[in-house]
């Protein structure tokens, strides 16, 4: 039986002569096409062998090959539909990028452009020119520079000013950034001695002062984005640590982490200390995310004191962590938005969703409702109230109202709902409560709608 079950399994000479299979070939690469129907052969040769068919014809083959091939032909890192409400998504991309800014990309990516030339002089010129003078206009800075990530922007701050020196930075800013970021092994890694001073809840200035001599490199301040500790603690105020970095002439650094460059606390938001603040403080140098609150590319900007970033140019890691031209590009789009805060606020997705209002999101959800019932009948369509989260580790006690809809069908448990749209064509990415599955309307675009559509209605069918 076995055997003439296999000598029944078609040859890839044999499917690739299929109509469908030569169409294939016309539209993508045929490797794939070729790799497709190899592990079909395959899938059903093992199916056989361990008697889980009793028979099967030829089209099987090929149209299991077809399901495999479909999946070989999406990009791996594709666009997903973010159903979960919080906006910064770090597993999901973090910010979007505004049209603007997604626009001067494309163009300096797929034509010739100024990156390293200087148009009026007609020579040489710095990749950092065209944005230096942008950062420091919004953020009152006196120079600015700009690398890969914050991560990056961190390694070089340390081992342009604190290398082989001592850095004192207290207890309870010692944090673990999403998973593999860690202060303490950064500043090792850097070849920076850590000073830890003070206790995880209570630092005060004398801890700082009692620990300064003549190896001090720097004192580091780290915003403590991602977490919040309560009750009787006790921090020292940026102003006072610049303060006793000027009497005692070391320089002051502090990871702000989100690069927040607008007031949250005129919307309503809990206060979160922006780049504009630190500054005016007089912080010799600060360091920051493009990709979080500030909405931009992934990027690491270090702004501050120009005798510091001078030499931090001039460090030869710089070249290691420079940002690319795709970058640049993303990251002026977005940073000329800021020249005007209202306009930031509409164009910026990451703000815009942040500041969207509860009832614009009920709006947005019986809108969505709507369409969803008019089209998909055997699922349940609640709106409900819930919160958004700011996410990528900013604002991490904010809880933004807003409103959801709650899926949920009779015969399909949560469960399954999620991972059926997890692993839709276009994956929809939302969460389980309750039994029922949640769409937070916040994150979801108007033009989304239209694929949880398509893809409840598959389920249905
Ligand atoms: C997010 C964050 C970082 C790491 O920034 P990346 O841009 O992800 O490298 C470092 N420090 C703080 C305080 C952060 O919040």
């Amino acid at each position: 039986m076995n055997k003439e079950l296999l000598r029944k399994l078609p040859k890839i000479d044999e499917l690739l002569k299929e109509p469908l299979i030569q169409k294939e070939i016309d539209i993508t690469y045929r490797v794939l096409v070729v790799e497709s129907l190899r592990e079909a052969i395959e899938k059903f040769r093992r199916n056989i062998l361990e008697n889980k068919i009793n028979d099967f014809e030829s089209e099987d083959v090929l149209n299991y090959a077809i399901g495999i091939l479909t999946r070989k032909k999406q990009h791996n890192l594709r666009k997903v539909i973010n159903a979960t409400g919080t906006v910064i998504h770090t597993n999901l991309g973090r910010s979007l990028l505004s049209s603007d800014a997604v626009k001067n990309a494309m163009e300096v990516a797929s034509r010739y452009n100024n990156l390293e030339y200087d148009i009026k002089e007609g020579k040489r010129g710095s990749r950092y020119s065209h944005i230096e003078e942008l950062i420091i206009k919004i953020t009152g800075a006196e120079a600015a520079i700009v690398v890969n990530n914050n991560a990056a922007a961190i390694m070089l701050v340390l081992d342009t000013l604190s290398k082989n020196k001592e850095v004192i930075v207290s207890r309870g800013q010692l944090v673990e950034i999403g998973g593999s970021f860690r202060i303490p092994e950064v500043m090792k890694f850097s070849g920076a001695k850590l000073i830890e001073v003070g206790t995880t809840n209570r630092t005060h200035l004398y801890d700082y002062e009692d620990n300064i001599n003549e190896n001090t490199g720097i004192l580091l301040k780290v915003h403590t984005s991602n977490f919040k500790i309560y009750g009787f603690t006790e921090e020292v105020e940026l102003d006072e640590l610049v303060k006793l970095g000027q009497t005692k002439e070391i320089p002051v650094v502090e990871d702000i982490g989100s690069g927040v460059l607008v007031d949250f606390t005129k919307y309503g938001f809990t206060h979160e200390p922006t780049v504009q603040d630190s500054i005016k403080k007089g912080v010799d140098i600060v360091t920051f995310s493009g990709d979080k609150m500030l909405g931009g590319p992934q990027a690491g900007i270090i702004v501050g004191k120009k005798k510091y970033i001078q030499a931090m140019k001039k460090n030869q890691l710089t070249r290691a962590l420079r940002i690319d031209k795709m970058t640049l590009a993303g990251l002026e789009g977005t940073l000329r938005h800021y020249l005007d805060e209202k306009n930031a606020i509409k164009n910026i997705p990451t703000l815009n969703m942040i500041l969207a209002s509860k009832d614009e999101m009920k709006k947005k959800a019986i809108k969505f409702r709507k369409k969803l019932k008019n089209s998909v009948y055997n699922f349940k369509f609640d709106i409900g109230e819930d919160y958004s989260m700011v996410g990528g580790g900013s604002m991490p006690t904010e809880k933004i109202p807003t409103h959801v809809i709650k899926v949920r069908n009779e015969s399909i448990s949560a469960a399954e709902i999620e991972k059926n749209l997890r692993l839709n064509e276009v994956p929809i990415i939302g969460r389980v409560f309750d039994d029922e599955f949640i769409i937070d309307v916040r994150t979801v675009f108007e033009e989304d709608i239209t694929e949880i559509i398509k893809a409840l209605k598959y389920m249905e069918s």
